[in-house]
């Protein structure tokens, strides 16, 4: 067999080798990933509750605006009652005086309501300051974790890098470019095996005249249907 093509054959075994390893790098860091996503999400969690305590304040002081409101209108009735000169005009104020009373008492209420919503409020928000705070150490102690893994795996794709350029130095550069091309699309399959006189890349028969050809010839064959770099299993 071709001495280009033997060692084409390896230095695409040794691309396999270290295309298998990146996912390895990437199922590590996704545990990292997650935890910061996690984090991302409580953190504004927090946000929104401080804004919803926020509003809660600011409905709270509408209400006692309300409560205060209503309180002046009560004396300016009270007055207004002293004052009176019919029944008719007394039931009206007196109505009036009902009226502004129970707005009171509902603001009252939903002030209640409100702090106590509040209280809530801030109960979560401690509760999820604290889980935030547990989440920034884990991650951290996981950020420790993922670079020993990680590096480890770097080291073993840096050693097949290296291999990998030994032998491309051996091979005439033309035909590295060549390779290289086909497996941008082709990725690990860019040199494959023929099996029963077909390429097992795409599958597709090869004719009698290239599969001639690749049994002798001493260039580098292509597969005529996929453009896939074919050799004979020896
Ligand atoms: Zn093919």
């Amino acid at each position: 067999m071709n001495k280009d093509l033997q060692n084409l054959i390896q230095i695409s075994k040794i691309d396999k080798e270290a295309s298998a390893k990146e996912p390895e790098i990437s199922a590590i860091e996704e545990e990292l990933n997650l935890k910061v996503k996690e984090l991302n999400s409580l953190e504004s969690l927090i946000e929104n509750i401080k804004n919803d305590i926020k509003k809660a304040k600011v409905d709270i002081s509408n209400n006692e605006l309300l409560i205060q409101e209503n309180s002046e209108k009560i004396s300016q009735i009270d007055k207004k009652i002293t004052m009176a000169k019919s029944e008719r005009e007394l039931r009206a104020l007196d109505a009036e005086n009902g009226l502004a009373k129970e707005k009171i008492t509902f603001a009252n209420e939903t002030i209640a309501n409100i702090e106590k919503e509040i209280e809530n409020l801030k109960e979560k928000e401690k509760i999820n300051i604290k889980k935030i705070e547990e989440l920034k150490n884990e991650i951290e102690k996981t950020k420790v974790s993922v670079e020993k893994k990680t590096s480890v795996i770097r080291d073993e794709l840096n050693n097949i890098f290296d291999n990998k350029n030994k032998i491309a130095k051996t091979i005439d550069n033309k035909i590295i470019i060549f390779y290289e091309k086909i497996r941008k699309w082709a990725k690990d399959t860019s040199v494959v095996p023929v099996k029963k006189q077909a390429c097992s890349g795409c599958n597709i028969k090869i004719n009698d005249r290239v599969f001639s050809e690749l049994s002798k010839s001493d260039s580098i064959v292509t597969c005529p249907h996929c453009g896939r770099i074919l050799f004979i299993e020896q």
